[in-house]
C-alpha cells in the first residue's frame, strides 16, 4: 500500500502517491475525500477492487464487480458503468483495461468502474434481459430492494454508485445480436438546465460523433427506470454511450470505449491535458427500433452505418424451412445505427434501430 504524503496547498490538504507505507490522515473532517462505495474506501491515491453484494431474496444472490480509484487529489466522482447488458462485452473488457491506465496520484476525485452490473446476464450470455427474471436491467430503475434479481442489482446501484456519484456514463454496445455502429445517447430532460447542458458536453466529449438527441426518457424519480436518467432526475449529469458490436469486443471498440473514458475525465478535469469536444457531429432527432412482423430466420440486406432511403428493404424474414415470410423497409430516410447481425428473430423483437439525421442544439 503507497504511503500517502500531505502537503498543504491553499486552504485544503493535498493528498500525493508516495512510497511503501500506510495511508496517513488528513486533518480529519476537515476534508472528505470522496465517497465510499460498498465496502470500498480506498484512501487518497490508492485503488480499491471488490464487490457489492446483491443479497438473495424471491430468487439468487449476486455480486456487483466494482473498482474505486481514489485520486490524490480532491475532485468530483464519476461513475462509469459497464454491462447493464452483459453480452455488451466491449465496454466491461475496456474497463478491465483502463484501471492501470489511471494513476491515482495524477487524479483528481474519484472513479467509480463497475465492470459488469449484470453479472446473472454475462455469464449466462443473455440479451436484453436477466436469465432469472426475464427483465432488462436498463428498465426497473432506481429498482426495488425486496424485487427480483434485476431490480435489486439496480436498487444497489442507484444506492452505493448513482447516488455518491457527482457524472456517471452507462457504457452499452451493441448486444450479442447487434452489429452496431457507435453513438451516444443524450437526453435533453428539461428539469435542470445545468444538468442538460453538461450532459451534452459530457457527450462531445466523450468522442462519438453520432449522437442521439433522446427527449423521451422517463423524468419520474421513483419510475426513471433506464441508469442514465436515474443519475439525471437526481441532478446529475450522464449519458448513455453505444460503443461494440455482436458480443464481442473488438479491439478498436474496446479502445474507443477506454479514449472514451479518458476524454471525459479530462473534460471534467479530473485528468490533466486538453479538453477534445467532437466538432462534426451528426446530430440524430428521430429514432425508431424496426420490429419483425414474424417469427424465424432473419437475414439483414443492409450493414450498420448504411445510410437509406424510406422504404429501403433492411432484410428479410424466413420460416424456418426458408421461405420468405416478410420483408422489414426503412420507415423514414437515416443511418442505420444497428441492425440485427444474427438469424433468431421473434415476431416483435427489434430487427433494426434507424436514425433521422437532423439539427442539433447547438
Ligand atoms: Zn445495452
Amino acid at each position: 500500500m503507497p504511503v500517502l504524503l500531505r502537503r498543504r496547498v491553499g486552504s485544503f490538504v493535498r493528498v500525493l502517491a508516495g512510497a511503501a507505507g500506510v495511508a496517513l490522515a488528513t486533518n480529519a473532517g476537515a476534508q472528505s475525500v470522496g465517497p465510499e462505495v460498498g465496502p470500498l474506501n480506498p484512501k487518497p491515491g490508492t485503488v480499491a477492487s471488490g464487490f457489492l453484494a446483491v443479497p438473495a431474496g424471491v430468487d439468487s444472490a449476486t455480486r456487483i464487480p466494482v473498482t474505486v480509484i481514489r485520486g490524490a487529489q480532491k475532485g468530483p466522482t464519476l461513475a462509469l458503468i459497464a454491462g447493464t447488458h452483459g453480452s455488451e462485452v466491449a465496454p466491461i473488457v475496456a474497463m478491465q483495461r483502463l484501471v492501470p491506465l489511471v494513476n491515482p496520484g495524477e487524479l483528481s476525485g474519484t472513479l467509480v468502474i463497475v465492470h459488469v452490473a449484470n453479472v446473472p446476464s454475462y455469464v449466462h450470455r443473455t440479451i436484453y434481459r436477466g436469465p432469472w427474471d426475464q427483465k432488462n436491467l436498463n428498465r426497473v430503475y432506481p429498482g426495488k430492494a425486496d424485487g427480483t434479481i434485476s431490480e435489486r442489482i439496480a436498487a444497489a446501484i442507484t444506492r452505493e454508485v448513482i447516488d455518491k456519484s457527482d457524472y456517471l456514463v452507462d457504457l452499452h454496445a451493441g448486444d450479442g445480436n447487434e452489429s452496431l455502429r457507435p453513438y451516444t445517447y443524450w437526453s435533453k430532460l428539461g428539469l435542470d438546465a445545468r444538468v442538460d447542458s453538461v450532459a451534452l458536453d459530457m457527450a462531445l466529449a466523450f468522442g462519438h460523433d453520432h449522437i442521439v438527441i433522446d427527449p423521451d426518457r422517463p423524468k419520474d424519480r421513483n419510475a426513471s427506470l433506464y441508469t442514465q436518467n436515474t443519475a439525471q432526475v437526481r441532478g446529475k449529469p450522464a449519458i448513455t454511450t453505444e460503443t461494440g458490436w455482436l458480443g464481442v469486443a473488438d479491439p478498436t471498440m474496446v479502445q474507443k470505449n477506454v479514449d472514451g473514458a479518458l476524454r471525459l475525465m479530462r473534460y471534467l478535469k479530473m485528468l490533466p491535458g486538453p479538453v477534445e469536444l467532437v466538432k462534426n457531429v451528426v446530430w440524430i432527432d428521430r429514432t425508431q427500433v424496426v420490429t419483425s412482423p414474424a417469427s424465424g430466420a432473419w437475414i439483414a440486406a443492409v450493414d450498420r452505418n448504411d445510410h437509406v432511403a424510406e422504404g429501403t428493404l433492411l432484410g428479410r424474414v424466413h420460416d424456418l424451412h426458408g421461405k420468405v415470410l416478410a420483408e422489414v423497409r426503412a420507415p423514414f430516410a437515416g443511418v442505420m445505427l444497428y441492425v440485427v447481425g444474427t438469424p433468431a428473430m421473434s415476431a416483435g423483437e427489434p430487427v433494426a434501430f434507424v436514425g433521422r439525421v437532423g439539427v442539433g442544439p447547438r
